[in-house]
């Protein structure tokens, strides 16, 4: 089992390397991060010891789930990627040290009004619906810019980029498009010169397309599946309507 972690490890590194070389890009522009939903500490402990510090929670429970892990390796950087819910702020805050998934002004207000309480501030990125699919989370494209300017009033908020999730079984050209939507958004954000909004970071890029995201401009690629194996839950259940609705 630990073999098979290490192997697969080498060869999304690889793979990484050789989408870099093709695109004209440097190796270490671009992070991989590990998306753990699902995974058994047993297999994080053996990507750790491989040399991999940079891990994403879905869900605040799971986060804490990690928790022996977190106070073992002050090494790795826990990143919460998944669908926050405004009253499991308080756990999030806690532990990571970028959001990815901040996508709405509600969640902006709950995490600002956190932060004050406890006089810090939190890295974060907008995660935007480029593929505009139903299932998923993610500011509209057209609302990006508005949303930008809204949370950068929050002094607490450090926005550090973007985020999305490329379409998902479809064709190279299908996600690219979605890629190069969030570069695009990016491009029109930074003309604006918000203050406190840095738009270094592109987050997008999973097991099947981070080949195509690297050629796009990613900077984090968010890989679970390529490096665990197969997850027992569908991503539906991270990714479902009803989360949505209850929040
Ligand atoms: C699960 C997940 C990933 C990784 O997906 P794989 O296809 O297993 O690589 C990336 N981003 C988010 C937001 C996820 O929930």
């Amino acid at each position: 089992m630990g073999h098979l972690v290490e192997e697969n490890l080498e060869s999304v590194r690889q793979l990484m390397e050789l989408a870099c070389q093709a695109s004209g890009r440097k190796k270490e522009d671009v992070k991989l991060l590990l998306a753990t939903k699902t995974v058994p500490l047993e297999k994080l402990k053996i990507a750790i010891q491989a040399g991999e510090t940079l891990f994403g929670e879905n869900k605040a429970q799971e986060l804490l789930g990690k928790f022996p892990l977190m106070q073992q390796y002050n090494q790795v950087e826990w990143h919460f990627i998944g669908h926050l819910q405004t009253n499991k702020v308080k756990d999030v805050v806690k532990y990571v040290k970028l959001i990815h998934s901040v996508d709405r002004l509600r969640l902006g207000q709950a995490l600002h009004h956190q932060l004050l309480k406890e006089n810090k501030t939190m890295d974060i990125l907008v995660q935007i619906n480029t593929s505009y699919e139903e299932s998923k989370f993610g500011a509209p494209p057209e609302a990006a810019l508005e949303l930008v300017e809204q949370l950068s009033q929050f002094e607490t908020l450090n926005i550090k980029g973007l985020m999305t999730i490329g379409k998902l079984n479809a064709s190279n050209d299908e996600t690219r498009h979605c890629f190069r939507l969030l570069k695009q958004i990016q491009a029109q954000i930074m003309v604006e010169k918000f203050p406190s909004v840095e738009m270094d970071t592109l987050s997008m890029g999973m097991s099947g397309d981070f080949k195509v995201a690297i050629e796009e401009g990613a900077t984090i690629i968010r890989v679970g599946t390529s490096v665990f194996g197969q997850r027992y839950l569908p991503d539906r259940y991270y990714w479902n309507e009803n989360a949505r609705q209850n929040d």
